[in-house]
């Protein structure tokens, strides 16, 4: 099986600011947009003195920001869309919003049924350029232990000149693994263990699937009495696609004609430390285990920059967290790796916002 490979990756890393509007229009700003790659930390009256003086008024720069007037379209044209292109010819492709609770990473990545995020405008062109397709899904689970939900995945089966569907091989769900959550199969991909599947044949049956997908996520977190903002959300769209033979008639379906590329999208935990939640108890730990992954997802990206930069070749320590590690093949090399800041500009975000714009530091 070609694994959805990438030679000569120009541009692994990108890393891009939303500023969302202001709640109420007499809040305090305390986030300027100065031009299209560079935004203003200003340093609210009532944070000058705090921490022996030290704050900053300091400007980040990104591969791109995003003012408060950016429509979910625009930002996906510029973000996803590419994305979305690469994995229809073959690529990997990874993409993170980012941001304390409250910031917009929700809104922009799965938006409302009315005003959809970058998940379902990639759904949407998936299966509108695909055509007719079979696709499953494994539905999900939360993990407590590991503070992560991976909702569902979907695999859309598609052939590539003709566009006919083919069977999906079928893996009983009694038979996946239950133990671990993380799992390496054969090809060295990761996956996540105890999915049940879902098939779907039309794009409305996969938004159906995501809606009911995003309903069961509220539940489980209700249930655990937890916040969402306190896990992760990772959806992934697998693409396998298989050529036709020489009559054009017949797909073919021997392993090493098949191709089989992947984008995952991510809304990760809110990045806000562990004092502004209140939490206690395993609750306390559950959110030290969502610092350390978001700490070691930054890590992966500032080497992976580091690399692109330097040309060098520094381990990317993915396997320092579940969350990094199920997506090491992108750290490997193997598909673009997106991330989206999202920040809320109101004063009262001053000192968790300096934590998040500091990414454009280190991958700039
Ligand atoms: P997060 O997921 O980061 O906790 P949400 O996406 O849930 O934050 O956003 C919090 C609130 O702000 C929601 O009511 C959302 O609709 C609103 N919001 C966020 N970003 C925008 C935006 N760009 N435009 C309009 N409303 C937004
Ligand atoms: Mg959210």
């Amino acid at each position: 099986i070609k694994k959805g490979s990438q030679t000569n990756l120009k541009d692994p890393v990108g890393v891009y600011c939303r500023v969302r509007p202001l709640g109420l229009p007499d809040q305090e700003s305390c986030i300027e947009v100065i031009n299209s790659t560079t935004v203003q930390l200003h340093t609210p009256e009532g944070f000058r003195f705090n921490r022996n003086g030290d704050y900053k008024e300091t400007q980040y720069s990104f591969k791109q920001v995003f003012g408060t007037h950016t429509t979910q379209k625009e930002l996906f044209d510029v973000v996803a869309h590419p994305l979305v292109d690469d994995l229809v010819h073959g690529k990997n492709g990874l993409l993170f919003t980012y941001g304390v609770t409250g910031s917009g990473k929700t809104h922009t990545m799965t938006g409302s049924p009315g005003d959809g995020g970058l998940l379902p405008r990639c759904l949407n062109m998936i299966f509108n350029s695909i055509g007719s397709f079979q696709a499953k899904r494994y539905v999900f689970k939360s993990n407590d232990r590991n503070s992560m939900d991976i909702q569902c995945e979907v695999d859309a089966l598609l052939e590539r000149q003709k566009r006919e569907a083919m069977p999906i091989p079928k893996t009983p769900s009694s038979k996946l693994p239950q133990s671990k959550m993380l799992r390496e199969d054969k090809n060295h991909n990761m996956y996540v263990a105890g999915c049940t599947e879902v098939e779907v044949k039309s794009t409305e049956e996969a938004f159906e699937v995501f809606w009911r997908g995003q309903k069961k996520r509220r539940i489980a977190n209700t249930h655990l009495n937890r916040e969402s903002s306190r896990s992760h959300s990772v959806f992934n769209i697998k693409l396998v696609q298989a050529p036709l033979d020489a009559d054009g008639d017949s797909v073919l379906q021997e392993k090493e004609q098949i191709t089989i590329s992947q984008l995952s999208l991510v809304d990760l935990a809110g990045s806000e430390r562990t004092n502004r939640t209140k939490a206690e108890g395993s609750r306390l730990r559950e959110a030290g285990n969502i610092n350390q992954s978001l700490m070691t997802l930054r890590t992966c990206i500032e080497v992976l920059r580091e690399n692109q930069l330097y040309g060098t070749n520094k381990m990317v320590p993915y396997r320092d967290s579940k969350l990094t590690h199920l997506f090491k093949n992108y750290f490997d090399g193997e598909g673009k790796v997106r991330m989206i800041v999202c920040v809320n500009p109101k004063a009262e975000d001053y000192e968790e916002s300096l934590q998040v714009l500091r990414f454009a530091e280190v991958t700039q």
